[in-house]
């Protein structure tokens, strides 16, 4: 048992010395990242079981993405999962959750929680596993569940405790097309036909909120009814749910639980930012965690882009967390490539969202270096800069690596205008004193 303080609770008392490292890397004063937290506008989800890098996530932070891997039923290959984990962290995954329901689902959390990173699990998956089916998780086997992730160092566990049977009723007086397609929310709502019983993570909230202040472990209430199609987001249910999830988020913290939100699934794109605002506003402004918004259902295969497009409109709406959605999504278990693939494809979306949320904007050294970067036919320096230069730097070069690009050839716009305009190149005498590190993407 960790018997330290809530971090809402220390921040509530003075400044607590680990914000400073996390301030530092959001370029924000310490004391206004406790403001943030006392507020719960932004939350620090870091188990103080474990010692690895924590991040922000919320109001005036940088948007984080997380990366979803795990086992399922039909492939269970712990050590490929663990790859993915690390091509997820080398490509700029700031949290990681594991969604394992395959195999011995302890020992391969075991190994995620070893990584230097933030982590999320939702425990529901692995209390429907013990018990063999969804209805026959009883409540206690739940919250043994939940103790033993948060024993076990576990940062943030989804929770759908908005599932409850005022939601239920609400799908069944406004049908929608996919029903229910959130895996926790289909488990939960097994429970409470088949037993005729309340979600036992609405019911016992309270008892919910103190497991989790005693290890001060940050909720994640889950989208259990998030739209799973374009035809069904402007149903009933998941209003409904919202409404819950922000009475829920106030008593959570209150009782001086971190806590987060979860939404909003499918919907078209312009849906997506009063979605994110109305969900903002409900929930007391606290931090939102997005998986998508898929805002088109006839792209599989390019679900990843389908996601950083709505992804991108939800940040510059006030979405602060963006779950990577691979090239598989709808189709199957993600590989290596596909993590990469998917990883890079959030960490734009995030960085597009920074560009309009973050104080400097648009304006931010990085983008004005890569202008000036380009402008001066530096490629050098155009590959350092950017997110990901090993595969800029690789379709420029498939050409020769040439003064300007293989587009225009001789004809390149920015060199005729350098020249006529003795412009370009005027940093190439300082080339060698420029950093060669890339920044982190
Ligand atoms: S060749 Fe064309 S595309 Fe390439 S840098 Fe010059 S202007 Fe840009």
């Amino acid at each position: 048992m960790f018997l330290m303080d809530s971090l809402i609770r220390r921040c509530r008392k003075g400044l607590p010395k680990e914000l400073e490292a996390v301030a530092r890397a959001e370029g924000m004063e310490p004391v206004r990242l406790a403001r943030g937290i006392v507020d719960g506008r932004i939350v620090i989800p870091k188990n103080p079981g474990r010692k690895h890098r924590a991040c922000a996530i919320g109001e005036g932070c940088t948007v984080k993405i997380n990366i979803n891997i795990g086992t399922s039923g039909s492939r269970c290959d712990p050590a490929l999962e663990m790859k993915k984990a690390q091509a997820a962290l080398d490509n700029g995954a700031d949290a990681l959750m594991d969604l394992s329901t395959g195999g011995d689902l302890v020992a391969i959390r075991k190994k995620i929680l070893k990584l230097d990173t933030t982590v999320g699990t939702v425990p529901v998956y692995e209390a429907v596993r013990r018990a063999g089916n969804a209805v026959d998780v009883t409540p206690d086997l739940l919250f043994k569940v939940i103790r033993e992730h948060c024993q076990q160092g576990v940062d943030f566990l989804t929770l759908h405790c908005g599932v409850n049977r005022q939601a239920l009723e609400a799908l069944k007086a406004d049908p929608r097309l996919m029903g229910v397609v959130s895996r926790g929310g289909s488990f939960h709502c097994a429970m409470m036909m088949q037993r005729e019983e309340e979600n036992p993570l609405y019911a016992e909230y309270d008892y919910l909120l103190e497991i989790l202040k005693e290890y001060d472990v940050t909720v994640s209430l889950g989208d259990g009814m998030r739209p799973g199609c374009l035809q069904d987001a402007e149903k009933l249910a998941k209003s409904v749910e919202y409404n819950t999830l922000g009475l829920l988020a106030k008593k959570a913290q209150a009782a001086g639980v971190q806590r987060m939100i979860e939404g909003p699934g499918h919907m078209p794109l312009d849906q997506v930012g009063y979605n994110v605002k109305m969900i903002k506003e409900i929930t007391s402004h606290a931090p939102l965690y997005l998986l998508g918004p898929i805002v088109t259902d006839i792209a599989p295969g390019y679900d990843h882009v389908v996601a950083a497009i709505g992804g991108a409109a939800a940040c510059q709406n006030g979405a602060d967390f963006l779950c990577m959605v691979s090239p598989s999504e709808h189709l199957a278990l993600p590989d290596v490539a596909d993590i990469i693939e998917g990883t890079r494809i959030a960490k734009i979306a995030a960085h597009v969202g920074d560009t309009v949320r973050r104080p400097e904007g648009f304006r931010m050294e990085r983008e004005v270096q890569m202008a000036e970067a380009r402008h001066e036919l530096d490629w050098d320096e155009q590959f350092r800069l950017a997110l990901y230069g090993d595969h800029a730097r690789e379709i420029h070069e498939r050409d020769g690596a040439t003064e300007t690009c293989s587009m225009c050839g001789d004809l390149c716009a920015v060199k005729m205008v350098n020249e006529l305009f003795g412009t370009g190149k005027k940093n190439a005498g300082t080339k060698k004193d420029k950093p060669k590190d890339s920044p982190r993407p």
